[in-house]
């Protein structure tokens, strides 16, 4: 690997008392979690039990009503003044939110641009690189993730499994410190989803901090340092693979193990 094609630094996230609810449904009930520098965390729960918006809310796509998130330290939308937390402007929000990358189960890759387009865009729209430079950095990006011959294909004309790992070079782009993925292969035909699980591990061994939602429970056992596992809004278990898959302490988590195995 080459020195341009690393990532930033690995950075931590950790999640305080966070509550979050829409109407009168509490879909975060106090989250607290830790992702520590270079760790990767795979977050298990049942569907509904508030998986994707933690994400949004550690990425500030979603406001928390109650509770912070900070990364690298640093609270995200916010900032403690005198002892009380004051809300940033969206400019400042957007520069912290750059160093946090978001991988969706749909890539939401821009259907119009190339490959190289769509990893190469974001860097130039942010002005973290120049065009030349960018685009000279997708191509790179896109030999990481074994894509090197697609760079000119548009997305339509790549399969499940190529799109998502051109949106993970996409992430990469913008060298985050730690990159979110929501079920990043749940979209995916079952053939495909070797590829993809397997450019994610090839990051997690490259020292990326990485937080991963899946049901892949196999990925959770070679990858993970932590497995956390939610629900109904609440962190109800969490510790490394061995524990928490093998000797689940709670009957819920038991439960839904037996599904997903
Ligand atoms: P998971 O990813 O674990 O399946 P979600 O975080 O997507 O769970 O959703 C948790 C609950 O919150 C669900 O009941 C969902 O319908 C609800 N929910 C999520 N986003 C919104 C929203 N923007 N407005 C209203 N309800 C929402
Ligand atoms: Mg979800």
């Amino acid at each position: 690997m080459s020195g341009r094609t690393t990532v930033e630094r690995p950075v931590g996230v950790d999640v305080h008392g966070v509550h979050k609810r829409f109407g009168q449904h509490r879909v975060l009930d106090g989250v607290d979690l830790r992702v520590r520098p270079g760790e990767v965390t795979v977050l298990l729960g049942p569907s509904g039990s508030g998986k994707s918006t933690l994400l949004r809310v550690i990425n500030h796509l979603e406001k928390p009503d109650a509770g912070y998130v900070e990364v690298d330290g640093e609270p995200i939308g916010v900032r403690r003044r005198g002892g009380r937390m004051k809300e940033l402007t969206e400019r400042a929000t957007l520069v912290q939110r750059r160093r946090i990358g978001f991988v969706f189960q749909n890539f939401h890759l821009f259907p119009h641009l190339t490959a190289l387009d769509n990893v190469a865009a974001a860097p130039v729209a942010t002005g973290l690189s120049p065009r030349v430079e960018a685009r000279e950095r997708a191509r790179e990006l896109l030999g990481r993730v074994g894509l090197a011959g697609k760079a000119d294909a548009y997305p339509g004309q790549l399969s499940g499994g190529q799109q998502q790992r051109v949106a993970i070079a996409r992430a990469l782009a913008l060298r985050p410190g730690v990159i979110l993925f929501d079920e990043p292969t749940s979209a995916l035909d079952p053939e495909l989803v070797g590829e993809v699980l397997g450019v994610i591990k090839d990051l997690a061994t490259g020292g990326t901090t990485l937080l991963v939602v899946t049901h892949e429970i196999g990925f959770a056992r070679e990858a993970a340092d932590r497995v956390v596992f939610l629900d109904g809004g609440r962190v109800l278990e969490q510790g490394p693979p061995s524990e928490v898959l093998d000797r689940p302490r709670h009957r819920r988590t038991r439960d839904f193990l037996s599904r997903v195995l």
